[in-house]
Protein backbone atom coordinates (compact mmCIF):
# COMPACT_ATOMS: atom_id res chain seq x y z
CA UNK A 1 0.00 0.00 0.00
CA UNK A 2 1.65 3.48 -0.60
CA UNK A 3 -0.10 7.35 -0.17
CA UNK A 4 -1.39 8.98 -2.87
CA UNK A 5 1.10 11.14 -4.43
CA UNK A 6 -1.26 13.96 -5.00
CA UNK A 7 -3.20 14.54 -1.47
CA UNK A 8 -0.92 12.07 0.68
CA UNK A 9 -3.97 10.93 2.12
CA UNK A 10 -5.57 8.25 0.42
CA UNK A 11 -4.74 4.27 -0.21
CA UNK A 12 -5.34 3.35 -3.15
CA UNK A 13 -8.38 1.38 -4.44
CA UNK A 14 -9.89 -0.73 -7.36
CA UNK A 15 -12.22 1.20 -9.01
CA UNK A 16 -15.70 0.14 -8.78
CA UNK A 17 -16.04 -0.16 -12.69
CA UNK A 18 -14.30 -3.22 -12.06
CA UNK A 19 -11.47 -1.92 -15.26
CA UNK A 20 -8.84 -2.94 -12.96
CA UNK A 21 -7.23 1.02 -12.47
CA UNK A 22 -6.37 1.70 -9.18
CA UNK A 23 -6.94 5.02 -8.04
CA UNK A 24 -6.77 7.07 -4.49
CA UNK A 25 -9.78 6.59 -1.94
CA UNK A 26 -9.78 10.03 -0.85
CA UNK A 27 -8.92 11.91 -4.13
CA UNK A 28 -9.73 9.39 -7.00
CA UNK A 29 -6.35 10.39 -8.86
CA UNK A 30 -5.04 7.32 -10.47
CA UNK A 31 -2.19 5.32 -9.26
CA UNK A 32 0.59 5.34 -11.03
CA UNK A 33 0.00 9.06 -12.78
CA UNK A 34 2.29 11.73 -11.70
CA UNK A 35 1.17 15.25 -11.72
CA UNK A 36 3.48 17.34 -14.16
CA UNK A 37 5.91 19.39 -12.16
CA UNK A 38 6.20 22.32 -14.85
CA UNK A 39 1.91 23.04 -14.61
CA UNK A 40 1.15 25.38 -12.21
CA UNK A 41 -1.19 23.42 -9.45
CA UNK A 42 -4.99 24.40 -10.98
CA UNK A 43 -6.53 27.00 -8.32
CA UNK A 44 -9.25 25.90 -6.25
CA UNK A 45 -11.22 28.78 -4.00
CA UNK A 46 -12.93 26.91 -1.73
CA UNK A 47 -15.67 28.58 1.07
CA UNK A 48 -14.77 27.23 4.36
CA UNK A 49 -16.96 27.15 7.74
CA UNK A 50 -14.87 27.31 10.79
CA UNK A 51 -16.09 26.96 14.48
CA UNK A 52 -15.01 28.68 17.37
CA UNK A 53 -16.74 28.53 20.57
CA UNK A 54 -20.35 29.41 19.81
CA UNK A 55 -19.54 31.45 16.28
CA UNK A 56 -18.81 30.27 12.82
CA UNK A 57 -16.54 32.32 10.09
CA UNK A 58 -17.29 32.01 6.71
CA UNK A 59 -14.39 33.06 4.58
CA UNK A 60 -12.80 32.26 1.22
CA UNK A 61 -9.31 30.92 0.24
CA UNK A 62 -7.69 29.43 -2.90
CA UNK A 63 -5.12 28.30 -0.12
CA UNK A 64 -6.99 26.89 3.14
CA UNK A 65 -4.58 25.00 4.27
CA UNK A 66 -2.59 28.10 4.92
CA UNK A 67 -5.27 30.49 5.56
CA UNK A 68 -6.75 27.40 8.14
CA UNK A 69 -3.41 27.72 9.71
CA UNK A 70 -3.83 31.56 10.32
CA UNK A 71 -7.47 31.24 11.86
CA UNK A 72 -8.37 30.06 15.72
CA UNK A 73 -10.82 28.14 15.32
CA UNK A 74 -11.63 25.09 17.08
CA UNK A 75 -13.64 22.76 14.16
CA UNK A 76 -13.74 23.08 10.47
CA UNK A 77 -17.46 22.35 9.95
CA UNK A 78 -17.03 22.20 5.78
CA UNK A 79 -15.84 23.53 2.83
CA UNK A 80 -17.48 24.63 -0.39
CA UNK A 81 -16.19 24.80 -4.09
CA UNK A 82 -16.38 28.86 -4.57
CA UNK A 83 -15.12 32.04 -4.17
CA UNK A 84 -16.27 35.57 -3.25
CA UNK A 85 -19.48 35.31 -5.32
CA UNK A 86 -20.64 32.45 -3.17
CA UNK A 87 -18.73 33.83 0.03
CA UNK A 88 -20.93 37.33 -0.33
CA UNK A 89 -24.43 34.96 -1.24
CA UNK A 90 -23.48 33.42 2.27
CA UNK A 91 -23.07 36.54 3.84
CA UNK A 92 -25.95 37.54 3.43
CA UNK A 93 -27.82 34.43 3.67
CA UNK A 94 -27.46 34.15 6.91
CA UNK A 95 -26.56 38.09 7.62
CA UNK A 96 -29.10 37.62 10.69
CA UNK A 97 -26.67 35.13 12.55
CA UNK A 98 -23.59 37.97 11.57
CA UNK A 99 -21.42 39.01 15.35
CA UNK A 100 -19.31 41.10 13.35
CA UNK A 101 -17.07 40.80 10.33
CA UNK A 102 -16.81 37.28 8.66
CA UNK A 103 -18.14 35.31 12.15
CA UNK A 104 -21.78 34.26 12.55
CA UNK A 105 -24.03 32.99 16.00
CA UNK A 106 -24.00 29.01 15.53
CA UNK A 107 -27.75 28.44 15.11
CA UNK A 108 -28.78 25.24 14.49
CA UNK A 109 -29.63 26.93 11.00
CA UNK A 110 -25.78 27.20 10.17
CA UNK A 111 -24.80 24.27 11.24
CA UNK A 112 -27.59 22.53 9.93
CA UNK A 113 -26.15 24.32 6.66
CA UNK A 114 -22.60 23.66 6.71
CA UNK A 115 -23.29 19.82 7.80
CA UNK A 116 -25.35 19.56 4.79
CA UNK A 117 -22.57 20.92 2.47
CA UNK A 118 -19.75 18.10 4.20
CA UNK A 119 -22.09 15.01 4.50
CA UNK A 120 -20.20 12.44 4.99
CA UNK A 121 -17.18 13.72 3.51
CA UNK A 122 -14.48 15.14 5.77
CA UNK A 123 -13.92 18.21 4.64
CA UNK A 124 -10.07 18.07 3.37
CA UNK A 125 -11.22 14.73 1.41
CA UNK A 126 -13.98 16.49 -0.57
CA UNK A 127 -10.85 19.42 -1.38
CA UNK A 128 -8.45 17.14 -1.93
CA UNK A 129 -11.19 15.53 -4.82
CA UNK A 130 -11.51 19.09 -6.33
CA UNK A 131 -8.02 20.06 -6.57
CA UNK A 132 -7.53 16.31 -8.43
CA UNK A 133 -10.35 17.05 -10.60
CA UNK A 134 -9.37 20.46 -11.63
CA UNK A 135 -5.84 19.23 -11.96
CA UNK A 136 -7.54 16.35 -14.07
CA UNK A 137 -9.47 18.24 -16.64
CA UNK A 138 -6.16 20.71 -16.85
CA UNK A 139 -3.98 17.52 -18.21
CA UNK A 140 -6.34 16.12 -20.25
ZN1 LIG B 1 -5.30 11.16 -3.28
Amino acid sequence: MTTCVLCGMGESVADAAGTGVRACAVCGWIVGDVPDADLPRPRVDVVYYLRWEGRIKIGTSAQPRRRLAAIRHEELLAFEQGDRVVEHARHVQFAHLREGGEWFRADAELVKHAAALAGATPPWHSHARWVADALRRNVS
